[in-house]
């Protein structure tokens, strides 16, 4: 896969990244080989060109924590998942089980391997993923752990995978972005920032079209979420479509289509990032 590379990076939004040198005003010998890949554009007219030696993307070293929401062992563990946890503005449940299609592909295996690949895909750029669990069949971690995990890794940036399950009429995608609460309140204008960059990517990406039944233009915002709330960087949930809609359900058991979404979130971080 391959992600179009944007303009000149700006290191922007108070990330502190230190190592982003690369892609400079153009004066510095860079050190980075040129990939194979890269766009060839050698202009050979006599006028100065600005261009870089080389371009890093705009993800290069950023830290980016992906959680794929729920876990394929959670449906056997009631007691623990159903624990209560703090999330700032009250308790919720430790972790929930998520929903399915009608033929029963899971969410937590959707919001998984859409996770793997996304990972893969911001690797490929450079970015420094961590996933929130290791594979599909544990049992949470809890919300608030999921958020510790981000918040402690400082991350520039973090996405919940997860996908929706209503009433078959209901269908497309919607962003989640924190309304603030106080503890949250840094973070909420950045994860607005990232929630649009997402939805745009998204939208043009996988054709899907904003929710119809939920937000405003694929974007909804709430307080009630201890994945949100508890974070202390910017952070959104994707509800990547409606499970119990058969339109949305044969585009996310389709294992092409998820790579597409992973790709069209790929996109959507290099945006925010650029
Ligand atoms: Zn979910």
């Amino acid at each position: 896969m391959r992600i179009k590379r944007g303009g000149p990076v700006v290191a922007g939004l108070a990330l502190s990244l230190g190592a982003v040198a690369a892609c400079g005003t153009g004066g510095g010998s860079g050190d980075a080989a040129q990939p194979p890949t890269a766009g060839a554009t050698s202009p050979a007219g006599a006028e100065q060109q600005r261009s870089a030696p080389s371009e890093a993307s705009p993800l290069d070293g950023k830290v980016i924590v992906i959680d794929p929401g729920h876990n394929g062992g959670n449906a056997d563990a009631p007691a623990e998942i159903n624990k209560q946890v703090k999330i700032g503005n009250g308790s919720k449940a430790c972790d929930t089980t998520g929903t399915s299609t009608d033929d029963g592909y899971t969410e937590h295996a959707f919001n998984w391997d859409v996770s793997k690949r996304l990972e893969k895909a911001l690797e490929a750029e450079g970015a420094e993923v961590t996933l929130t669990r290791d594979n599909d069949e544990g049992v949470g971690p809890c919300i608030t752990e999921r958020a510790a995990i981000a918040n402690e890794l400082k991350a520039d940036a973090s996405l919940s995978v997860h996908a929706d399950g209503t009433s078959a009429s209901g269908h497309g995608f919607h962003i989640i972005a924190p309304k603030a609460i106080e503890r949250n309140a840094e973070m909420a204008p950045a994860s607005r920032e990232l929630g649009t960059a997402l939805r745009d990517a998204y939208k043009d990406g996988t054709g899907i079209p904003y929710s119809n039944y939920l937000g405003k233009q694929g974007m909804d915002f709430r307080d009630d979420l201890g994945g949100l709330n508890m974070s202390t960087v910017p952070k959104v949930f994707l509800e990547a479509g409606n499970m119990r809609n058969p339109g949305d359900a044969a585009k996310m058991t389709d294992a092409k289509f998820r790579e597409r979404i992973a790709t069209s979130l790929a996109q959507g971080f290099e945006t925010y990032f650029s």
